[in-house]
């Protein structure tokens, strides 16, 4: 596989082509990365063959087996095996002992999270869990989105509160009165724009806002 000096332009190493896994190797592909694609599933290899330019068919538990695949070649590797806690477990073992400065892995649960941590895995997903929150807050709430970036901190997309309609951000002094900051709003049938004191909310406004996750939840309520 060709190598890439290009730190933005990296090759990374895909292990385990279920839907988490393909799908972010389908989106470093987009990105303009080269990817490896490793199944110890033949059927998922072949499936996953069309969508990705490199794959192969290896149980990856093995040092060994990432040894003869150029494990050494790759500065970031994904583990994407969710399910198969001792599978998963023991092939992030064989990739820190490669060396492999940069490893991401998806965890199913906590505890599973847990052991990944305390192995050394310093980033660990939980892309259900993520999920699942996501949904929660879009389906009781008056948001279309909802990404929790920190703990406490989120970015919501969310309509404008009808309070706000006809004044500017710096009449309605929003970080002021509400503790979030809205960061772009959206007119129906225009692109996003950043939110400037000048801008004057309207009433079919979709709002991009951020803050603490406690005060997006309500300033999304008010609308
Ligand atoms: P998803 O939700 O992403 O579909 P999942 O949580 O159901 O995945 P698994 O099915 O356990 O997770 O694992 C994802 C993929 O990892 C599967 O395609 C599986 O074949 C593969 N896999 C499991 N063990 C290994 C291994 N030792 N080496 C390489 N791939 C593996």
């Amino acid at each position: 596989m060709a190598k890439h000096h290009n730190s933005s332009a990296e090759a990374i190493l895909v292990i385990g082509l279920g839907r988490f896994g393909s799908s972010v190797a389908s989106s470093l592909i987009r990105m303009g990365h080269e990817v490896l694609g490793v199944d110890v599933d033949e059927a998922k290899v072949q499936e996953a063959a069309n969508r990705l330019t490199h794959v192969l068919q290896a149980d990856c538990t093995s040092s060994e087996v990432l040894r003869q695949l150029g494990i050494a070649d790759f500065k970031t590797v994904v583990i994407a095996i969710g399910s198969g806690i001792e599978a998963s477990v023991l092939t992030a073992l064989a990739v820190i002992e490669a060396g492999v400065p940069t490893i991401w892995a998806k965890a199913t649960n906590e505890q599973h999270g847990k052991i990944l941590k305390g192995i050394g895995v310093k980033n660990v997903v939980f892309p259900e869990a993520r999920m699942g929150q996501m949904v929660a807050h879009i389906l009781t709430g008056k948001m279309m989105d909802f990404v929790e970036l920190d703990d406490q901190f989120a970015m919501v997309k969310t309509r404008a509160p009808a309070e706000l309609v006809g004044h500017t951000l710096d009449e309605a002094q929003v970080r002021q009165h509400h503790g979030v900051t809205i960061v772009g709003i959206k007119r129906p049938n225009e692109a996003f724009t950043y939110a400037q004191s000048s801008s004057t909310i309207q009433r079919d406004d979709l709002l991009i806002v951020i803050g603490e996750t406690k005060l997006v939840e309500r300033f999304a309520a008010r609308t």
